[in-house]
């Protein structure tokens, strides 16, 4: 027998399928989509199966196979081919679409430490005939007679050399059950009466074709209501859904009511879990014991073998593609290509659709759901715009005093308060007020950020780091300015106005630790605290019924983004957060502090007018020929010697315009991230609406630079971020 692997190894040069001979005892175990320990020249590396040929004769030139890894297939047949679809679609190497779909934990470097864990039980030996017993053997069997299966810690408490001689003897018999490391809350049934708009949006899509369809449902209308109903009939017909949420360990909310709702059937996958807990979660689901994975981004590979539903919450967020590395994939792309697969429905949700899914949803491509009304029937909270640029003079600090006074107002009546930090795309610089000097990174180039609690600047892409001066190097002067605002600095401010006043400040330092965030959420909720402060994790999916004033302290730091989505990306967080505020009986009110009032991202959001929104975006798209009117590629060039690689930019742009005609050629370019690393970085954007050609000419360019090691070339479509 032989069989063709593709190795564990990302590399252009080597991505395709090798030989080896299989040893007579290993026949038998071999399965298309389980990975083996191969030679690989003077290594030894894992790889997958891909191909069996039984009735193959071997040549002496074939090695063998060293072991079989698993002994269940980790890629199913699905997988597999999807992995084959992704390679073309994305130009990056097979193997790499391969470990994306995998947990950590099965990856060659990372499987040693990772194991299966096992709790051991012992069950009575029906066919020993007892004899004598001393007391605390007697107490054991009683106890194993009386409860059927005991945990061996139970026993062995008891008295572990009684136990250990019961064994001995045979009258016990040992049982091993997976441990998961998770453990699971009760389930209890809540269960809510839809609405007859929800109900409409169940129904068609449960009545409907398995195609994809775009919910426009706005804050606080229902739509996890909606999942839960649609997913609940896919369960009763024994079939299994995917839910997509930006970055779970930013929505616990969200998990908790699915868990309430649907018990231990639900799976969660997110960066919150170790290695060990997602291994456990996935093999759950490679099991069947969990039907419902809630995960972000790469959980759309959950492997399940039946899918009834897709969903995909949130669908404008960024986080569903994946930026770097390569793959350089898009999820929802993928869940087009499952739903197909399984004839399964795919849902986009969203209070604020991305305008490439609204575009597709006014030519019908997706079928359009909306849910434009709030369950509550109070409408949408009323939203007032303080324009900084008159109301500074009269501010605290960073507040001002309609905020001031709103948040006063709110803490008397015994409500709670919402506030946001915009950091996106915020930098906390160091820059010298004299002369405009800015720290920068010498490896990369960047900015350096301002860390308050070590006082030193960091960049935040290769972590180097040093000490803060007093005084600018470059002019001399005591002028440096004030070190960035972060929220520790808010939540001081806000302390002193309201001294009374309980704060939870929600950040990335403050819910690091494991379990801190559901708590700080838990403890919200509870109304142990009066004002939630924070960045982005405080816009998305919260859904507090005592909050009725959200505040925005600065809407502008995003909308300055050198990037074409910055407006979409403005609006979309605004009116997130926004949403959180008056979800239940009492009527809620947003204020949104801006330099920038007459902009029309600002000026909608205080209408509520995402239709509006959309069509004034979709005329800039189409002046300046960006998505969803033209596709979008970036190829980037990266090396470390800068003029070479100009160079070869320039030749890799000449050879793009003479094979392509009606693509619009840019660059190249050198970006904002011009050096990482020491490693130097050109783009040349593609804009386009035909790829006829396109990435077969890609592939030629790759190709012709994979063995060069001083040039990597790097392909990125649709690209959300431009960098
Ligand atoms: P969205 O996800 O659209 O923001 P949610 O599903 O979170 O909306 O619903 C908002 C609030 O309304 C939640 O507290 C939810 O429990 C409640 N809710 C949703 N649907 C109903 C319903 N049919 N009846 C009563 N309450 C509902
Ligand atoms: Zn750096």
């Amino acid at each position: 027998m032989v069989v063709g692997v593709l190795v564990e190894l990302s590399n252009q040069n080597i991505d395709r399928i090798f030989e080896y001979h299989v040893p007579e005892e290993y026949t038998s175990l071999m399965k298309v989509g389980i990975r083996v320990l191969v030679p690989f020249g003077k290594m030894e590396l894992e790889g997958f199966v891909l191909e069996i040929k039984k009735d193959k004769e071997t040549d002496k030139e074939l090695k063998d196979v060293i072991r079989v890894v698993d002994s269940t297939v980790v890629l199913n047949e699905e997988l597999l081919e999807l992995g084959k679809w992704m390679k073309e679609q994305t130009l990056s190497t097979l193997i790499s679409c391969y470990q994306v779909m995998l947990p950590k934990a099965l990856k060659a470097k990372n499987g040693q430490n990772i194991s299966i864990k096992y709790d051991v039980f012992y069950r009575l030996n029906e066919d020993a005939s007892f004899e004598k017993l001393n007391a605390s053997q007697e107490k054991i069997i009683s106890l194993v007679r009386e409860k059927g299966l005991v945990l061996k810690k139970e026993l062995a408490e008891l008295s572990l050399s009684s136990l250990n001689t019961l064994i001995r003897k045979g009258y016990l018999l040992e049982e091993k059950q997976e441990h998961y490391r998770l453990g699971f809350k009760d389930q209890k049934l809540v269960k809510k009466e839809l609405t007859p708009q929800q109900k409409k949006v169940v129904s068609t899509v449960i009545e409907g074709d398995a195609k994809p369809y775009l919910l426009y449902g706005v804050t606080g209308s229902g739509k996890t209501e909606v999942y839960m109903e649609m997913i609940d009939h896919y369960l009763k017909q024994g079939k299994t859904s995917i839910v997509l949420v930006p970055e779970i360990s930013l929505t616990p909310q969200m998990v908790q009511r699915f868990r309430e709702r649907f018990g231990d059937q639900v799976a969660a996958l997110h960066s919150a879990l170790s290695d060990g807990e997602k291994y456990d979660e996935w093999r759950r689901i490679c099991k069947g014991e969990a039907k419902i994975v809630i995960g972000a981004r790469s959980a759309i590979f959950a492997p399940f073998e039946n899918i009834g539903i897709i969903i995909v919450d949130e669908e404008h967020s960024e986080s569903y593609k994946q930026s770097d590395p390569s793959p350089r994939y898009h999820a929802k792309d993928i869940a087009i290509k499952r739903g197909e697969y399984h004839h399964a429905p795919v849902v986009f949700g969203s209070a604020t659709p991305s305008l490439e899914a609204m575009a597709r949803a006014q030519k019908g491509v997706y079928t359009y759901l909306e849910l434009p009304e709030r369950v509550n029937g109070k409408g949408l909270p009323a939203v007032t715009i303080v324009d900084m640029n008159s109301a500074m003079k009269k501010a605290k600090g960073h507040f001002s005093q309609p905020l001031i006074d709103a948040i006063g107002k709110r803490l008397e009546k015994q409500e709670q308060v919402i506030l946001l930090l915009n950091r996106r795309g915020y930098s906390s610089f160091v820059t010298c007020k004299n002369c405009g000097f800015t720290f920068k990174c010498p490896n990369c180039d960047i900015t350096l950020t301002y860390h308050k609690s070590s006082n030193t600047l960091r960049c935040h892409y290769c972590g180097y780091g040093e000490k803060v001066y007093q005084t600018c190097p470059e002019c001399g002067e005591k002028s440096l300015n004030n070190l960035g605002v972060g929220t520790q600095k808010i939540e001081e401010e806000l302390q002193e106005l309201y001294p009374m006043s309980r704060i939870l400040r929600m950040d990335y330092d403050t819910t690091s630790q494991k379990g801190k965030h559901e708590e700080m959420i838990d403890a919200f909720r509870d109304h142990q605290y009066d004002i939630l402060l924070g960045t982005q994790m405080v816009a998305k999916g919260l859904d507090f019924s005592q909050v009725t004033l959200v505040g925005v302290i600065n809407a502008d730091t995003s909308l300055n983004i050198p990037d074409f989505r910055s407006s979409e990306n403005t609006y979309s967080l605004l009116s997130q957060v926004a949403g959180r505020s008056g979800r239940a009986e009492k009527t809620g009110e947003v204020i949104i502090q801006t330099f920038n009032p007459d902009h029309y991202a600002i000026h909608l959001v205080q209408k509520q007018d995402y239709l509006a929104f959309y069509q004034a975006e979709m005329n800039i798209r189409r002046q300046l020929k960006y998505p969803p009117y033209y596709y979008l590629c970036n190829i980037r060039v990266s090396g470390k010697n800068a003029m070479e690689l100009f160079d070869e930019a320039i030749k890799i742009k000449k050879s793009l315009e003479r094979n392509l005609d009606q693509v619009i050629i840019l660059g190249p370019s050198s970006g904002n991230l011009f050096k990482i690393n020491n490693i130097f970085r050109y783009n040349i954007i593609l804009k386009y609406k035909k790829d006829d050609s396109l990435r077969e000419l890609l592939e030629k360019i790759i190709d012709h630079y994979k063995s060069n090691p001083k040039i990597k070339v790097d392909i990125d479509f649709n690209p959300s971020q431009m960098q």
